[in-house]
C-alpha cells in the first residue's frame, strides 16, 4: 500500500483525499516509480473541479513526477531498475509510487536533481513548443505573454529573452511584475490596473503584437486580440481565470484576418520521438543556466490541497511542488 490524493468526485479542494491505494506489478511495457517530487500544474486544478472530466472516478489527480526505477514489467529494455526518470503524462502523479507506461518517461540528467525535474518537465516542455513550433519566437517577436510571473511565465520570460524577443509580460501586482522583469520580460503591464490593450498599443507605437500567449483565458478575452497585429497569431492556452467563452470565428476577420489556435502539450509530445526531442532540448536549456526553473514553493504532498487553494489563489510565483 502507498498513499496517493484522490478525488471520488469533482469538485473543490476538500474533495482531495490523502488515502491508502494499492499498486500492482508493473505489466508490459510498464515501470514503477517511486516519486521523489511531483510537479504541481494549472491542470491539476482543472481535473480536479471537473472543468475536465476525469476518464473514472476515483482518480489520483497530477500529471507530472520524477523519481526512481523502482521495478520495471516485461519488455522494458530502455530502463532499468535505479534509473532516475521524470515525465509529464499520464495522470496519476499524486502519489507516492505508480505504474506508468515507460515510453512516457525520460532518464533524467545527472546535473538536474529532482525537483527541479519534477517541476519543469510539464511546464518547460510546454514553453518549448510554444516559443519554438506554434510561432517561432526569434530576434524581431513581439509577443504579449500573460500571467508572466507564473510557472509558464518566468520559463517562457527566460526562454524567449535567450531567442531575442521583445517580451510585454502581464502580472496580477507589482511584486510579480519585479520579478518578470528580473527573468527577462522587456515590459511589464499590471493588468489588475492599468488597461493591458491600451498599455499594449502605447508600448508598440500601435504597432501591436506578432503573437499573444494567453494562458489566463476568460479574463483576457477579447482584449489579447486587439493586442494583435493584423495576421497575427492568438494562442490560447489555458483557463486560470476560467474557460474562453464560445466565440464567432468571424471576429478573427474583423479583428485583422487574425491566427488563432488552442494547442496542448499532449499533441507536441505524443510520440516517443517528439517527447525525446522535446524533453533534451529542455534538459540543454537547463543544464547550461539559460532557463533557471523556480521551484517557490514546496508543499508535503498530503497537504496538495493547500497548493491548489494558494495558485488559485494567485498568490504563487513560478513553479509549485509536492514532497511525498
Ligand atoms: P501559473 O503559475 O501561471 O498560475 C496561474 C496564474 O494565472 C496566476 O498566478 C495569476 O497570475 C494568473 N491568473 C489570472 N487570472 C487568474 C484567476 N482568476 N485565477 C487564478 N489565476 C489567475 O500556472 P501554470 O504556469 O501552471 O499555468 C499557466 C497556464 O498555462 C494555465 O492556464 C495552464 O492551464 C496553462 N497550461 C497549458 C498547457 C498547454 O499545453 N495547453 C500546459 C501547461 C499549462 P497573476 O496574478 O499575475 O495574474
Amino acid at each position: 500500500m502507498v498513499h496517493a490524493i484522490r478525488i471520488h468526485e469533482h469538485g473543490g479542494v476538500d474533495k482531495m483525499v490523502w488515502e491508502p491505494v494499492e499498486v500492482a506489478a508493473p505489466g508490459q511495457g510498464q515501470i514503477r516509480v517511486k516519486h521523489r517530487a511531483v510537479g504541481f500544474n494549472y491542470i491539476d486544478t482543472y481535473f480536479r473541479s471537473g472543468l475536465y472530466k476525469v476518464p473514472s472516478l476515483p482518480a489520483v489527480l497530477g500529471t507530472e513526477g520524477a523519481g526512481d526505477v523502482v521495478a520495471i514489467g516485461p519488455n522494458v529494455v530502455d530502463f532499468k531498475v535505479g534509473d532516475r526518470v521524470a515525465y509529464a503524462n499520464p495522470m496519476g502523479s499524486y502519489v507516492e509510487e505508480r505504474l506508468m507506461p515507460a515510453d512516457r518517461a525520460v532518464r533524467v540528467p545527472d546535473n538536474i536533481n529532482y525537483e527541479t525535474a519534477a517541476a519543469m518537465m510539464l511546464q518547460g516542455m510546454t514553453v518549448r513548443y510554444l516559443l519554438r513550433q506554434t510561432y517561432k519566437v526569434g530576434p524581431g517577436t513581439v509577443m504579449l505573454l500573460h500571467a508572466a510571473a507564473g510557472g509558464i511565465g518566468l520559463i517562457a520570460c527566460q526562454w524567449a529573452k535567450h531567442l531575442g524577443a521583445t517580451i510585454i509580460g502581464t502580472v496580477g501586482s507589482e511584486e510579480k511584475g519585479k520579478l518578470a522583469k528580473e527573468h527577462g520580460a522587456t515590459h511589464i503591464i499590471n493588468y489588475a490596473k492599468e488597461n493591458f490593450v491600451e498599455r499594449v498599443s502605447e508600448i508598440t507605437g500601435g504597432k501591436k503584437c506578432d503573437v499573444v500567449y494567453d494562458g489566463v483565458g476568460k479574463d483576457t478575452f477579447p482584449g489579447s486580440l486587439d493586442c494583435l497585429k493584423p495576421r497575427g497569431l492568438w494562442v490560447s492556452f489555458g483557463n486560470a481565470s476560467g474557460p474562453v467563452p464560445p466565440l464567432d470565428i468571424g471576429i478573427l476577420n474583423t479583428k485583422g484576418s487574425l491566427f488563432a489556435t488552442r494547442p496542448t502539450l499532449f499533441t507536441y509530445t505524443a510520440t516517443r520521438e517528439d517527447l525525446v526531442e522535446s524533453a533534451n532540448d529542455l534538459f540543454d536549456m537547463v543544464g547550461r543556466g539559460i532557463v533557471k526553473i523556480q521551484v517557490n514553493h514546496k508543499y508535503a504532498l498530503k497537504d496538495a490541497a493547500q497548493c491548489h487553494r494558494d495558485v488559485e489563489g494567485r498568490k504563487t510565483t513560478g513553479s509549485a511542488i509536492l514532497i511525498p
